[in-house]
């Protein structure tokens, strides 16, 4: 791997990712496994659950494991993927639980702790038609089938947008709610649209969790930000040439 290689902006396939995964483990962003619609506007953030299949069984064919957040800083993170599904849709309890099994993979679902069993209403403005989100038994499914979840806030702000008192109620309260409810350690967190500063960061490691992560693309390694571990953003397709990025090792933390 030399300073002019290029990955694409998004995840769709493995061949391009190969020389980076050698560099630390490769983070994949998921959110909803559904068909894209065409009156969606996050249609971007849909990946239908055969492409979902697709993808999982080519990653383990090239020899990948999959592994939660924290065990992504290994000294050799290397051949490793974590697997996350950000908002807990309902339609990832269906789309994927079978396909993680066939693979032996685990994968983390950050849940917004208030909207259990609601739909994305965070979304409405944008247009985005609204998609049911797992309920306490689904998110019991989940867990029983070995998954993993973490937090995503209470109700899904942003978190630089909203007073600080509140902001720190959101990391702090979501953990807690979580554990109350599935009886299951709360440890890792996601940033709603990727969006922190050092404040927030701060309640995030005050609150007791151990990573957090954002949306900017990039590879895992040793000496990445536990805070702010970036990751690749699944997609339904083949993003453009055009719009590849310069991968320089050092730099992708
Ligand atoms: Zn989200």
């Amino acid at each position: 791997m030399n300073a002019a290689s290029v990955l694409p902006p998004r995840y769709f396939n493995f061949a391009p990712f190969r020389g980076a995964a050698g560099h630390g483990a490769l983070a994949l962003m998921y959110h909803q496994l559904l068909r894209p619609r065409r009156d969606s506007p996050l249609r971007g953030l849909c990946v239908a659950p055969e492409l979902f299949r697709r993808q999982l069984a080519e990653l383990r064919a090239a020899g990948l494991t999959a592994v939660s957040p924290a065990d992504a800083y290994a000294e050799k993170a290397n051949s490793r993927v974590v697997i996350t599904f950000d908002d807990g849709f309902a339609n990832v309890l269906t789309g994927a639980v079978g396909t993680l099994r066939e693979n032996n993979f685990t994968a983390i679902n950050y849940l917004v702790a208030d909207r259990l069993g609601k739909t994305n209403d965070w979304d409405a403005p944008l247009g985005e038609p609204p998609a049911p989100l797992m309920d306490v038994a689904q998110v019991r499914d989940w867990l029983a089938a070995c998954q993993s979840i973490g937090a995503h806030t209470l109700t899904h702000p942003h978190l630089t947008r909203i007073p600080l008192a509140q902001a720190r109620a959101e990391i702090f309260d979501a953990k807690k709610k979580l554990e109350d409810q599935f009886g299951v350690a709360i440890e890792h967190f996601c940033y709603p649209y990727g969006g922190f500063n050092e404040t927030i960061r701060g309640f995030v490691i005050e609150a007791g969790y151990r990573t957090a992560c954002g949306t900017a693309p990039g590879i895992v390694n040793a000496d990445a930000d536990r805070f702010s571990f970036p990751r690749f953003l699944a997609s339904h397709r083949r993003p453009g040439a055009a719009a590849w990025l310069p991968f320089v090792p050092a730099r992708w933390l």
